[in-house]
Formats: C-alpha cells, sequence, structure tokens
C-alpha cells in the first residue's frame, strides 16, 4: 500500500503508466449483470458508511443507479466486445486531402479521481487507399473515452487504432477538456483547460499540423 501522500502526488499531477488501460486478466469474466449485482452491494455500503440512510425512498435504488450507469453507461467503453467495427472502404474518390471530423464530444471519467473529464476532440486524417465512415471516427473516440481515463492515454488510443484501420501514419487527434477533478476539488480551477494533440506522419510537418489546427481554430457551425 502506497504512502497516502504518493497517492496524491499521483493523482494531482495525473500520471499514467501505459498506454493499455490497465486491466486485471480477468476482467470480464463476470457478466456485465454480475458486476451491477456486485457494484451495488458495494457501493450501498459506501453509502451507509457516509451515514446516508437507505431505506429513504430517494436513496433506497441509488446503488443500483449507480452501478448500472458504472457498467453500461459511464465505462461500457473497458470491455472489449463493445468495441465498434471501424469498417473501412477502398478510397473510391481517391481524395487525398485532409479529412476533419470536429466538435467531437467527450464524456469521460479521470481515472484518479473517477470524475468527469468533457470536452470535444477533433481528429483528422489524409486517406490513402481507405477511408472510414465518419459515424466511426465519433463512435471510436466515444469507445476510449467511456472508461476511467487520462487524457494524454485517450488520444493516444484513438490514434493507434485510427492508424491501424486506415493503413496511414498520416491521422492527428486534438482533445480539450475540462477535468472536475481540477475545478471542483484540489486546485478548484473554474476556468482552466487541457488540450492533448498526438499526430504521426504527414502532421509532423508543421505547414500540414497548422492547417490542422487553423481550420479547427476557425468559427464553428
Ligand atoms: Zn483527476
Amino acid at each position: 500500500m502506497k504512502h497516502k501522500e504518493q497517492i496524491e502526488i499521483v493523482g494531482d499531477n495525473h500520471f499514467s503508466t501505459s498506454i493499455e488501460t490497465p486491466l486485471r486478466p480477468n476482467a470480464f469474466d463476470k457478466s456485465d449483470d454480475e458486476k451491477i449485482e456486485s457494484i451495488q452491494h458495494h457501493f450501498s455500503k459506501i453509502m451507509e458508511e457516509l451515514g446516508l440512510d437507505l431505506t429513504d425512498d430517494s436513496l433506497s435504488g441509488t446503488p443500483y443507479r449507480f452501478a448500472k450507469m458504472y457498467v453500461k453507461e459511464l465505462f461500457y467503453g473497458l470491455n472489449p466486445k463493445n468495441k465498434p467495427k471501424l469498417s473501412v472502404f477502398e478510397n473510391k474518390y481517391e481524395y487525398n486531402k485532409m479529412l476533419i471530423e470536429q466538435n467531437i464530444t467527450i464524456d469521460s471519467s479521470c481515472e484518479h479521481h473517477f470524475l468527469p473529464i468533457v470536452g470535444y476532440a477533433h481528429v483528422a486524417y489524409i486517406p490513402q487507399k481507405k477511408v472510414i465512415g465518419l459515424s466511426k471516427i465519433n463512435r471510436l473516440v466515444d469507445y476510449y473515452a467511456r472508461r476511467p481515463q487520462v487524457q494524454e492515454r485517450l488520444v493516444l488510443q484513438i490514434l493507434n487504432d485510427l492508424q491501424e484501420a486506415l493503413g496511414t501514419e498520416d491521422v492527428i487527434v486534438s482533445l480539450t477538456a475540462k477535468h472536475l477533478c481540477v475545478s471542483s476539488r484540489g486546485i478548484k480551477d473554474q476556468s482552466s483547460f487541457t488540450t492533448t494533440l498526438e499526430y504521426g506522419g504527414s502532421f509532423s510537418k508543421t505547414d500540414i499540423r497548422n492547417e490542422f489546427l487553423k481550420i479547427i481554430g476557425q468559427e464553428k457551425i
């Protein structure tokens, strides 16, 4: 067990240890329903420990609602069976300029405090032989967002998968988000937000990257 001070340091600095989300080997041995039942039990204990009366009509259903929300909504992206199928198509138009999917909603959670990370992602790629359905990009972003996350890891996970599916390094992912663990606890800074940027291939060239940054910086629809 780490010293409590060390635990706080890891949380406040939002360190992450790897690109892969650290998962136990038996992470998905239990069904979703079994997980909901178990989490419901444990969360009711937390509520009781806080002094809450679970016989109250308003509180009695909270452990179940909480457990279902964790497994089915906030953290559905932990389970690989929920990963969207990234079907790609032949680039028949031979469109070979930048394609940008902007303002993709990010609803994630910080893995150090289990508080929301909310914001937007902008993703672009330069097609070669393959193109991807636009909504698939949104779905992939949502899938990786819906797990306990670190913002730097989230952009890398999205980038790596798109590079692999599209068969090109020419992908860029930018993410701007507000962390509730920064705004509502700790430093309690209400106005700051965090931007992370990961890219490969042609986006390593300053002029190509600047074209992307200029477009995402323009007025929105
Ligand atoms: Zn946090």
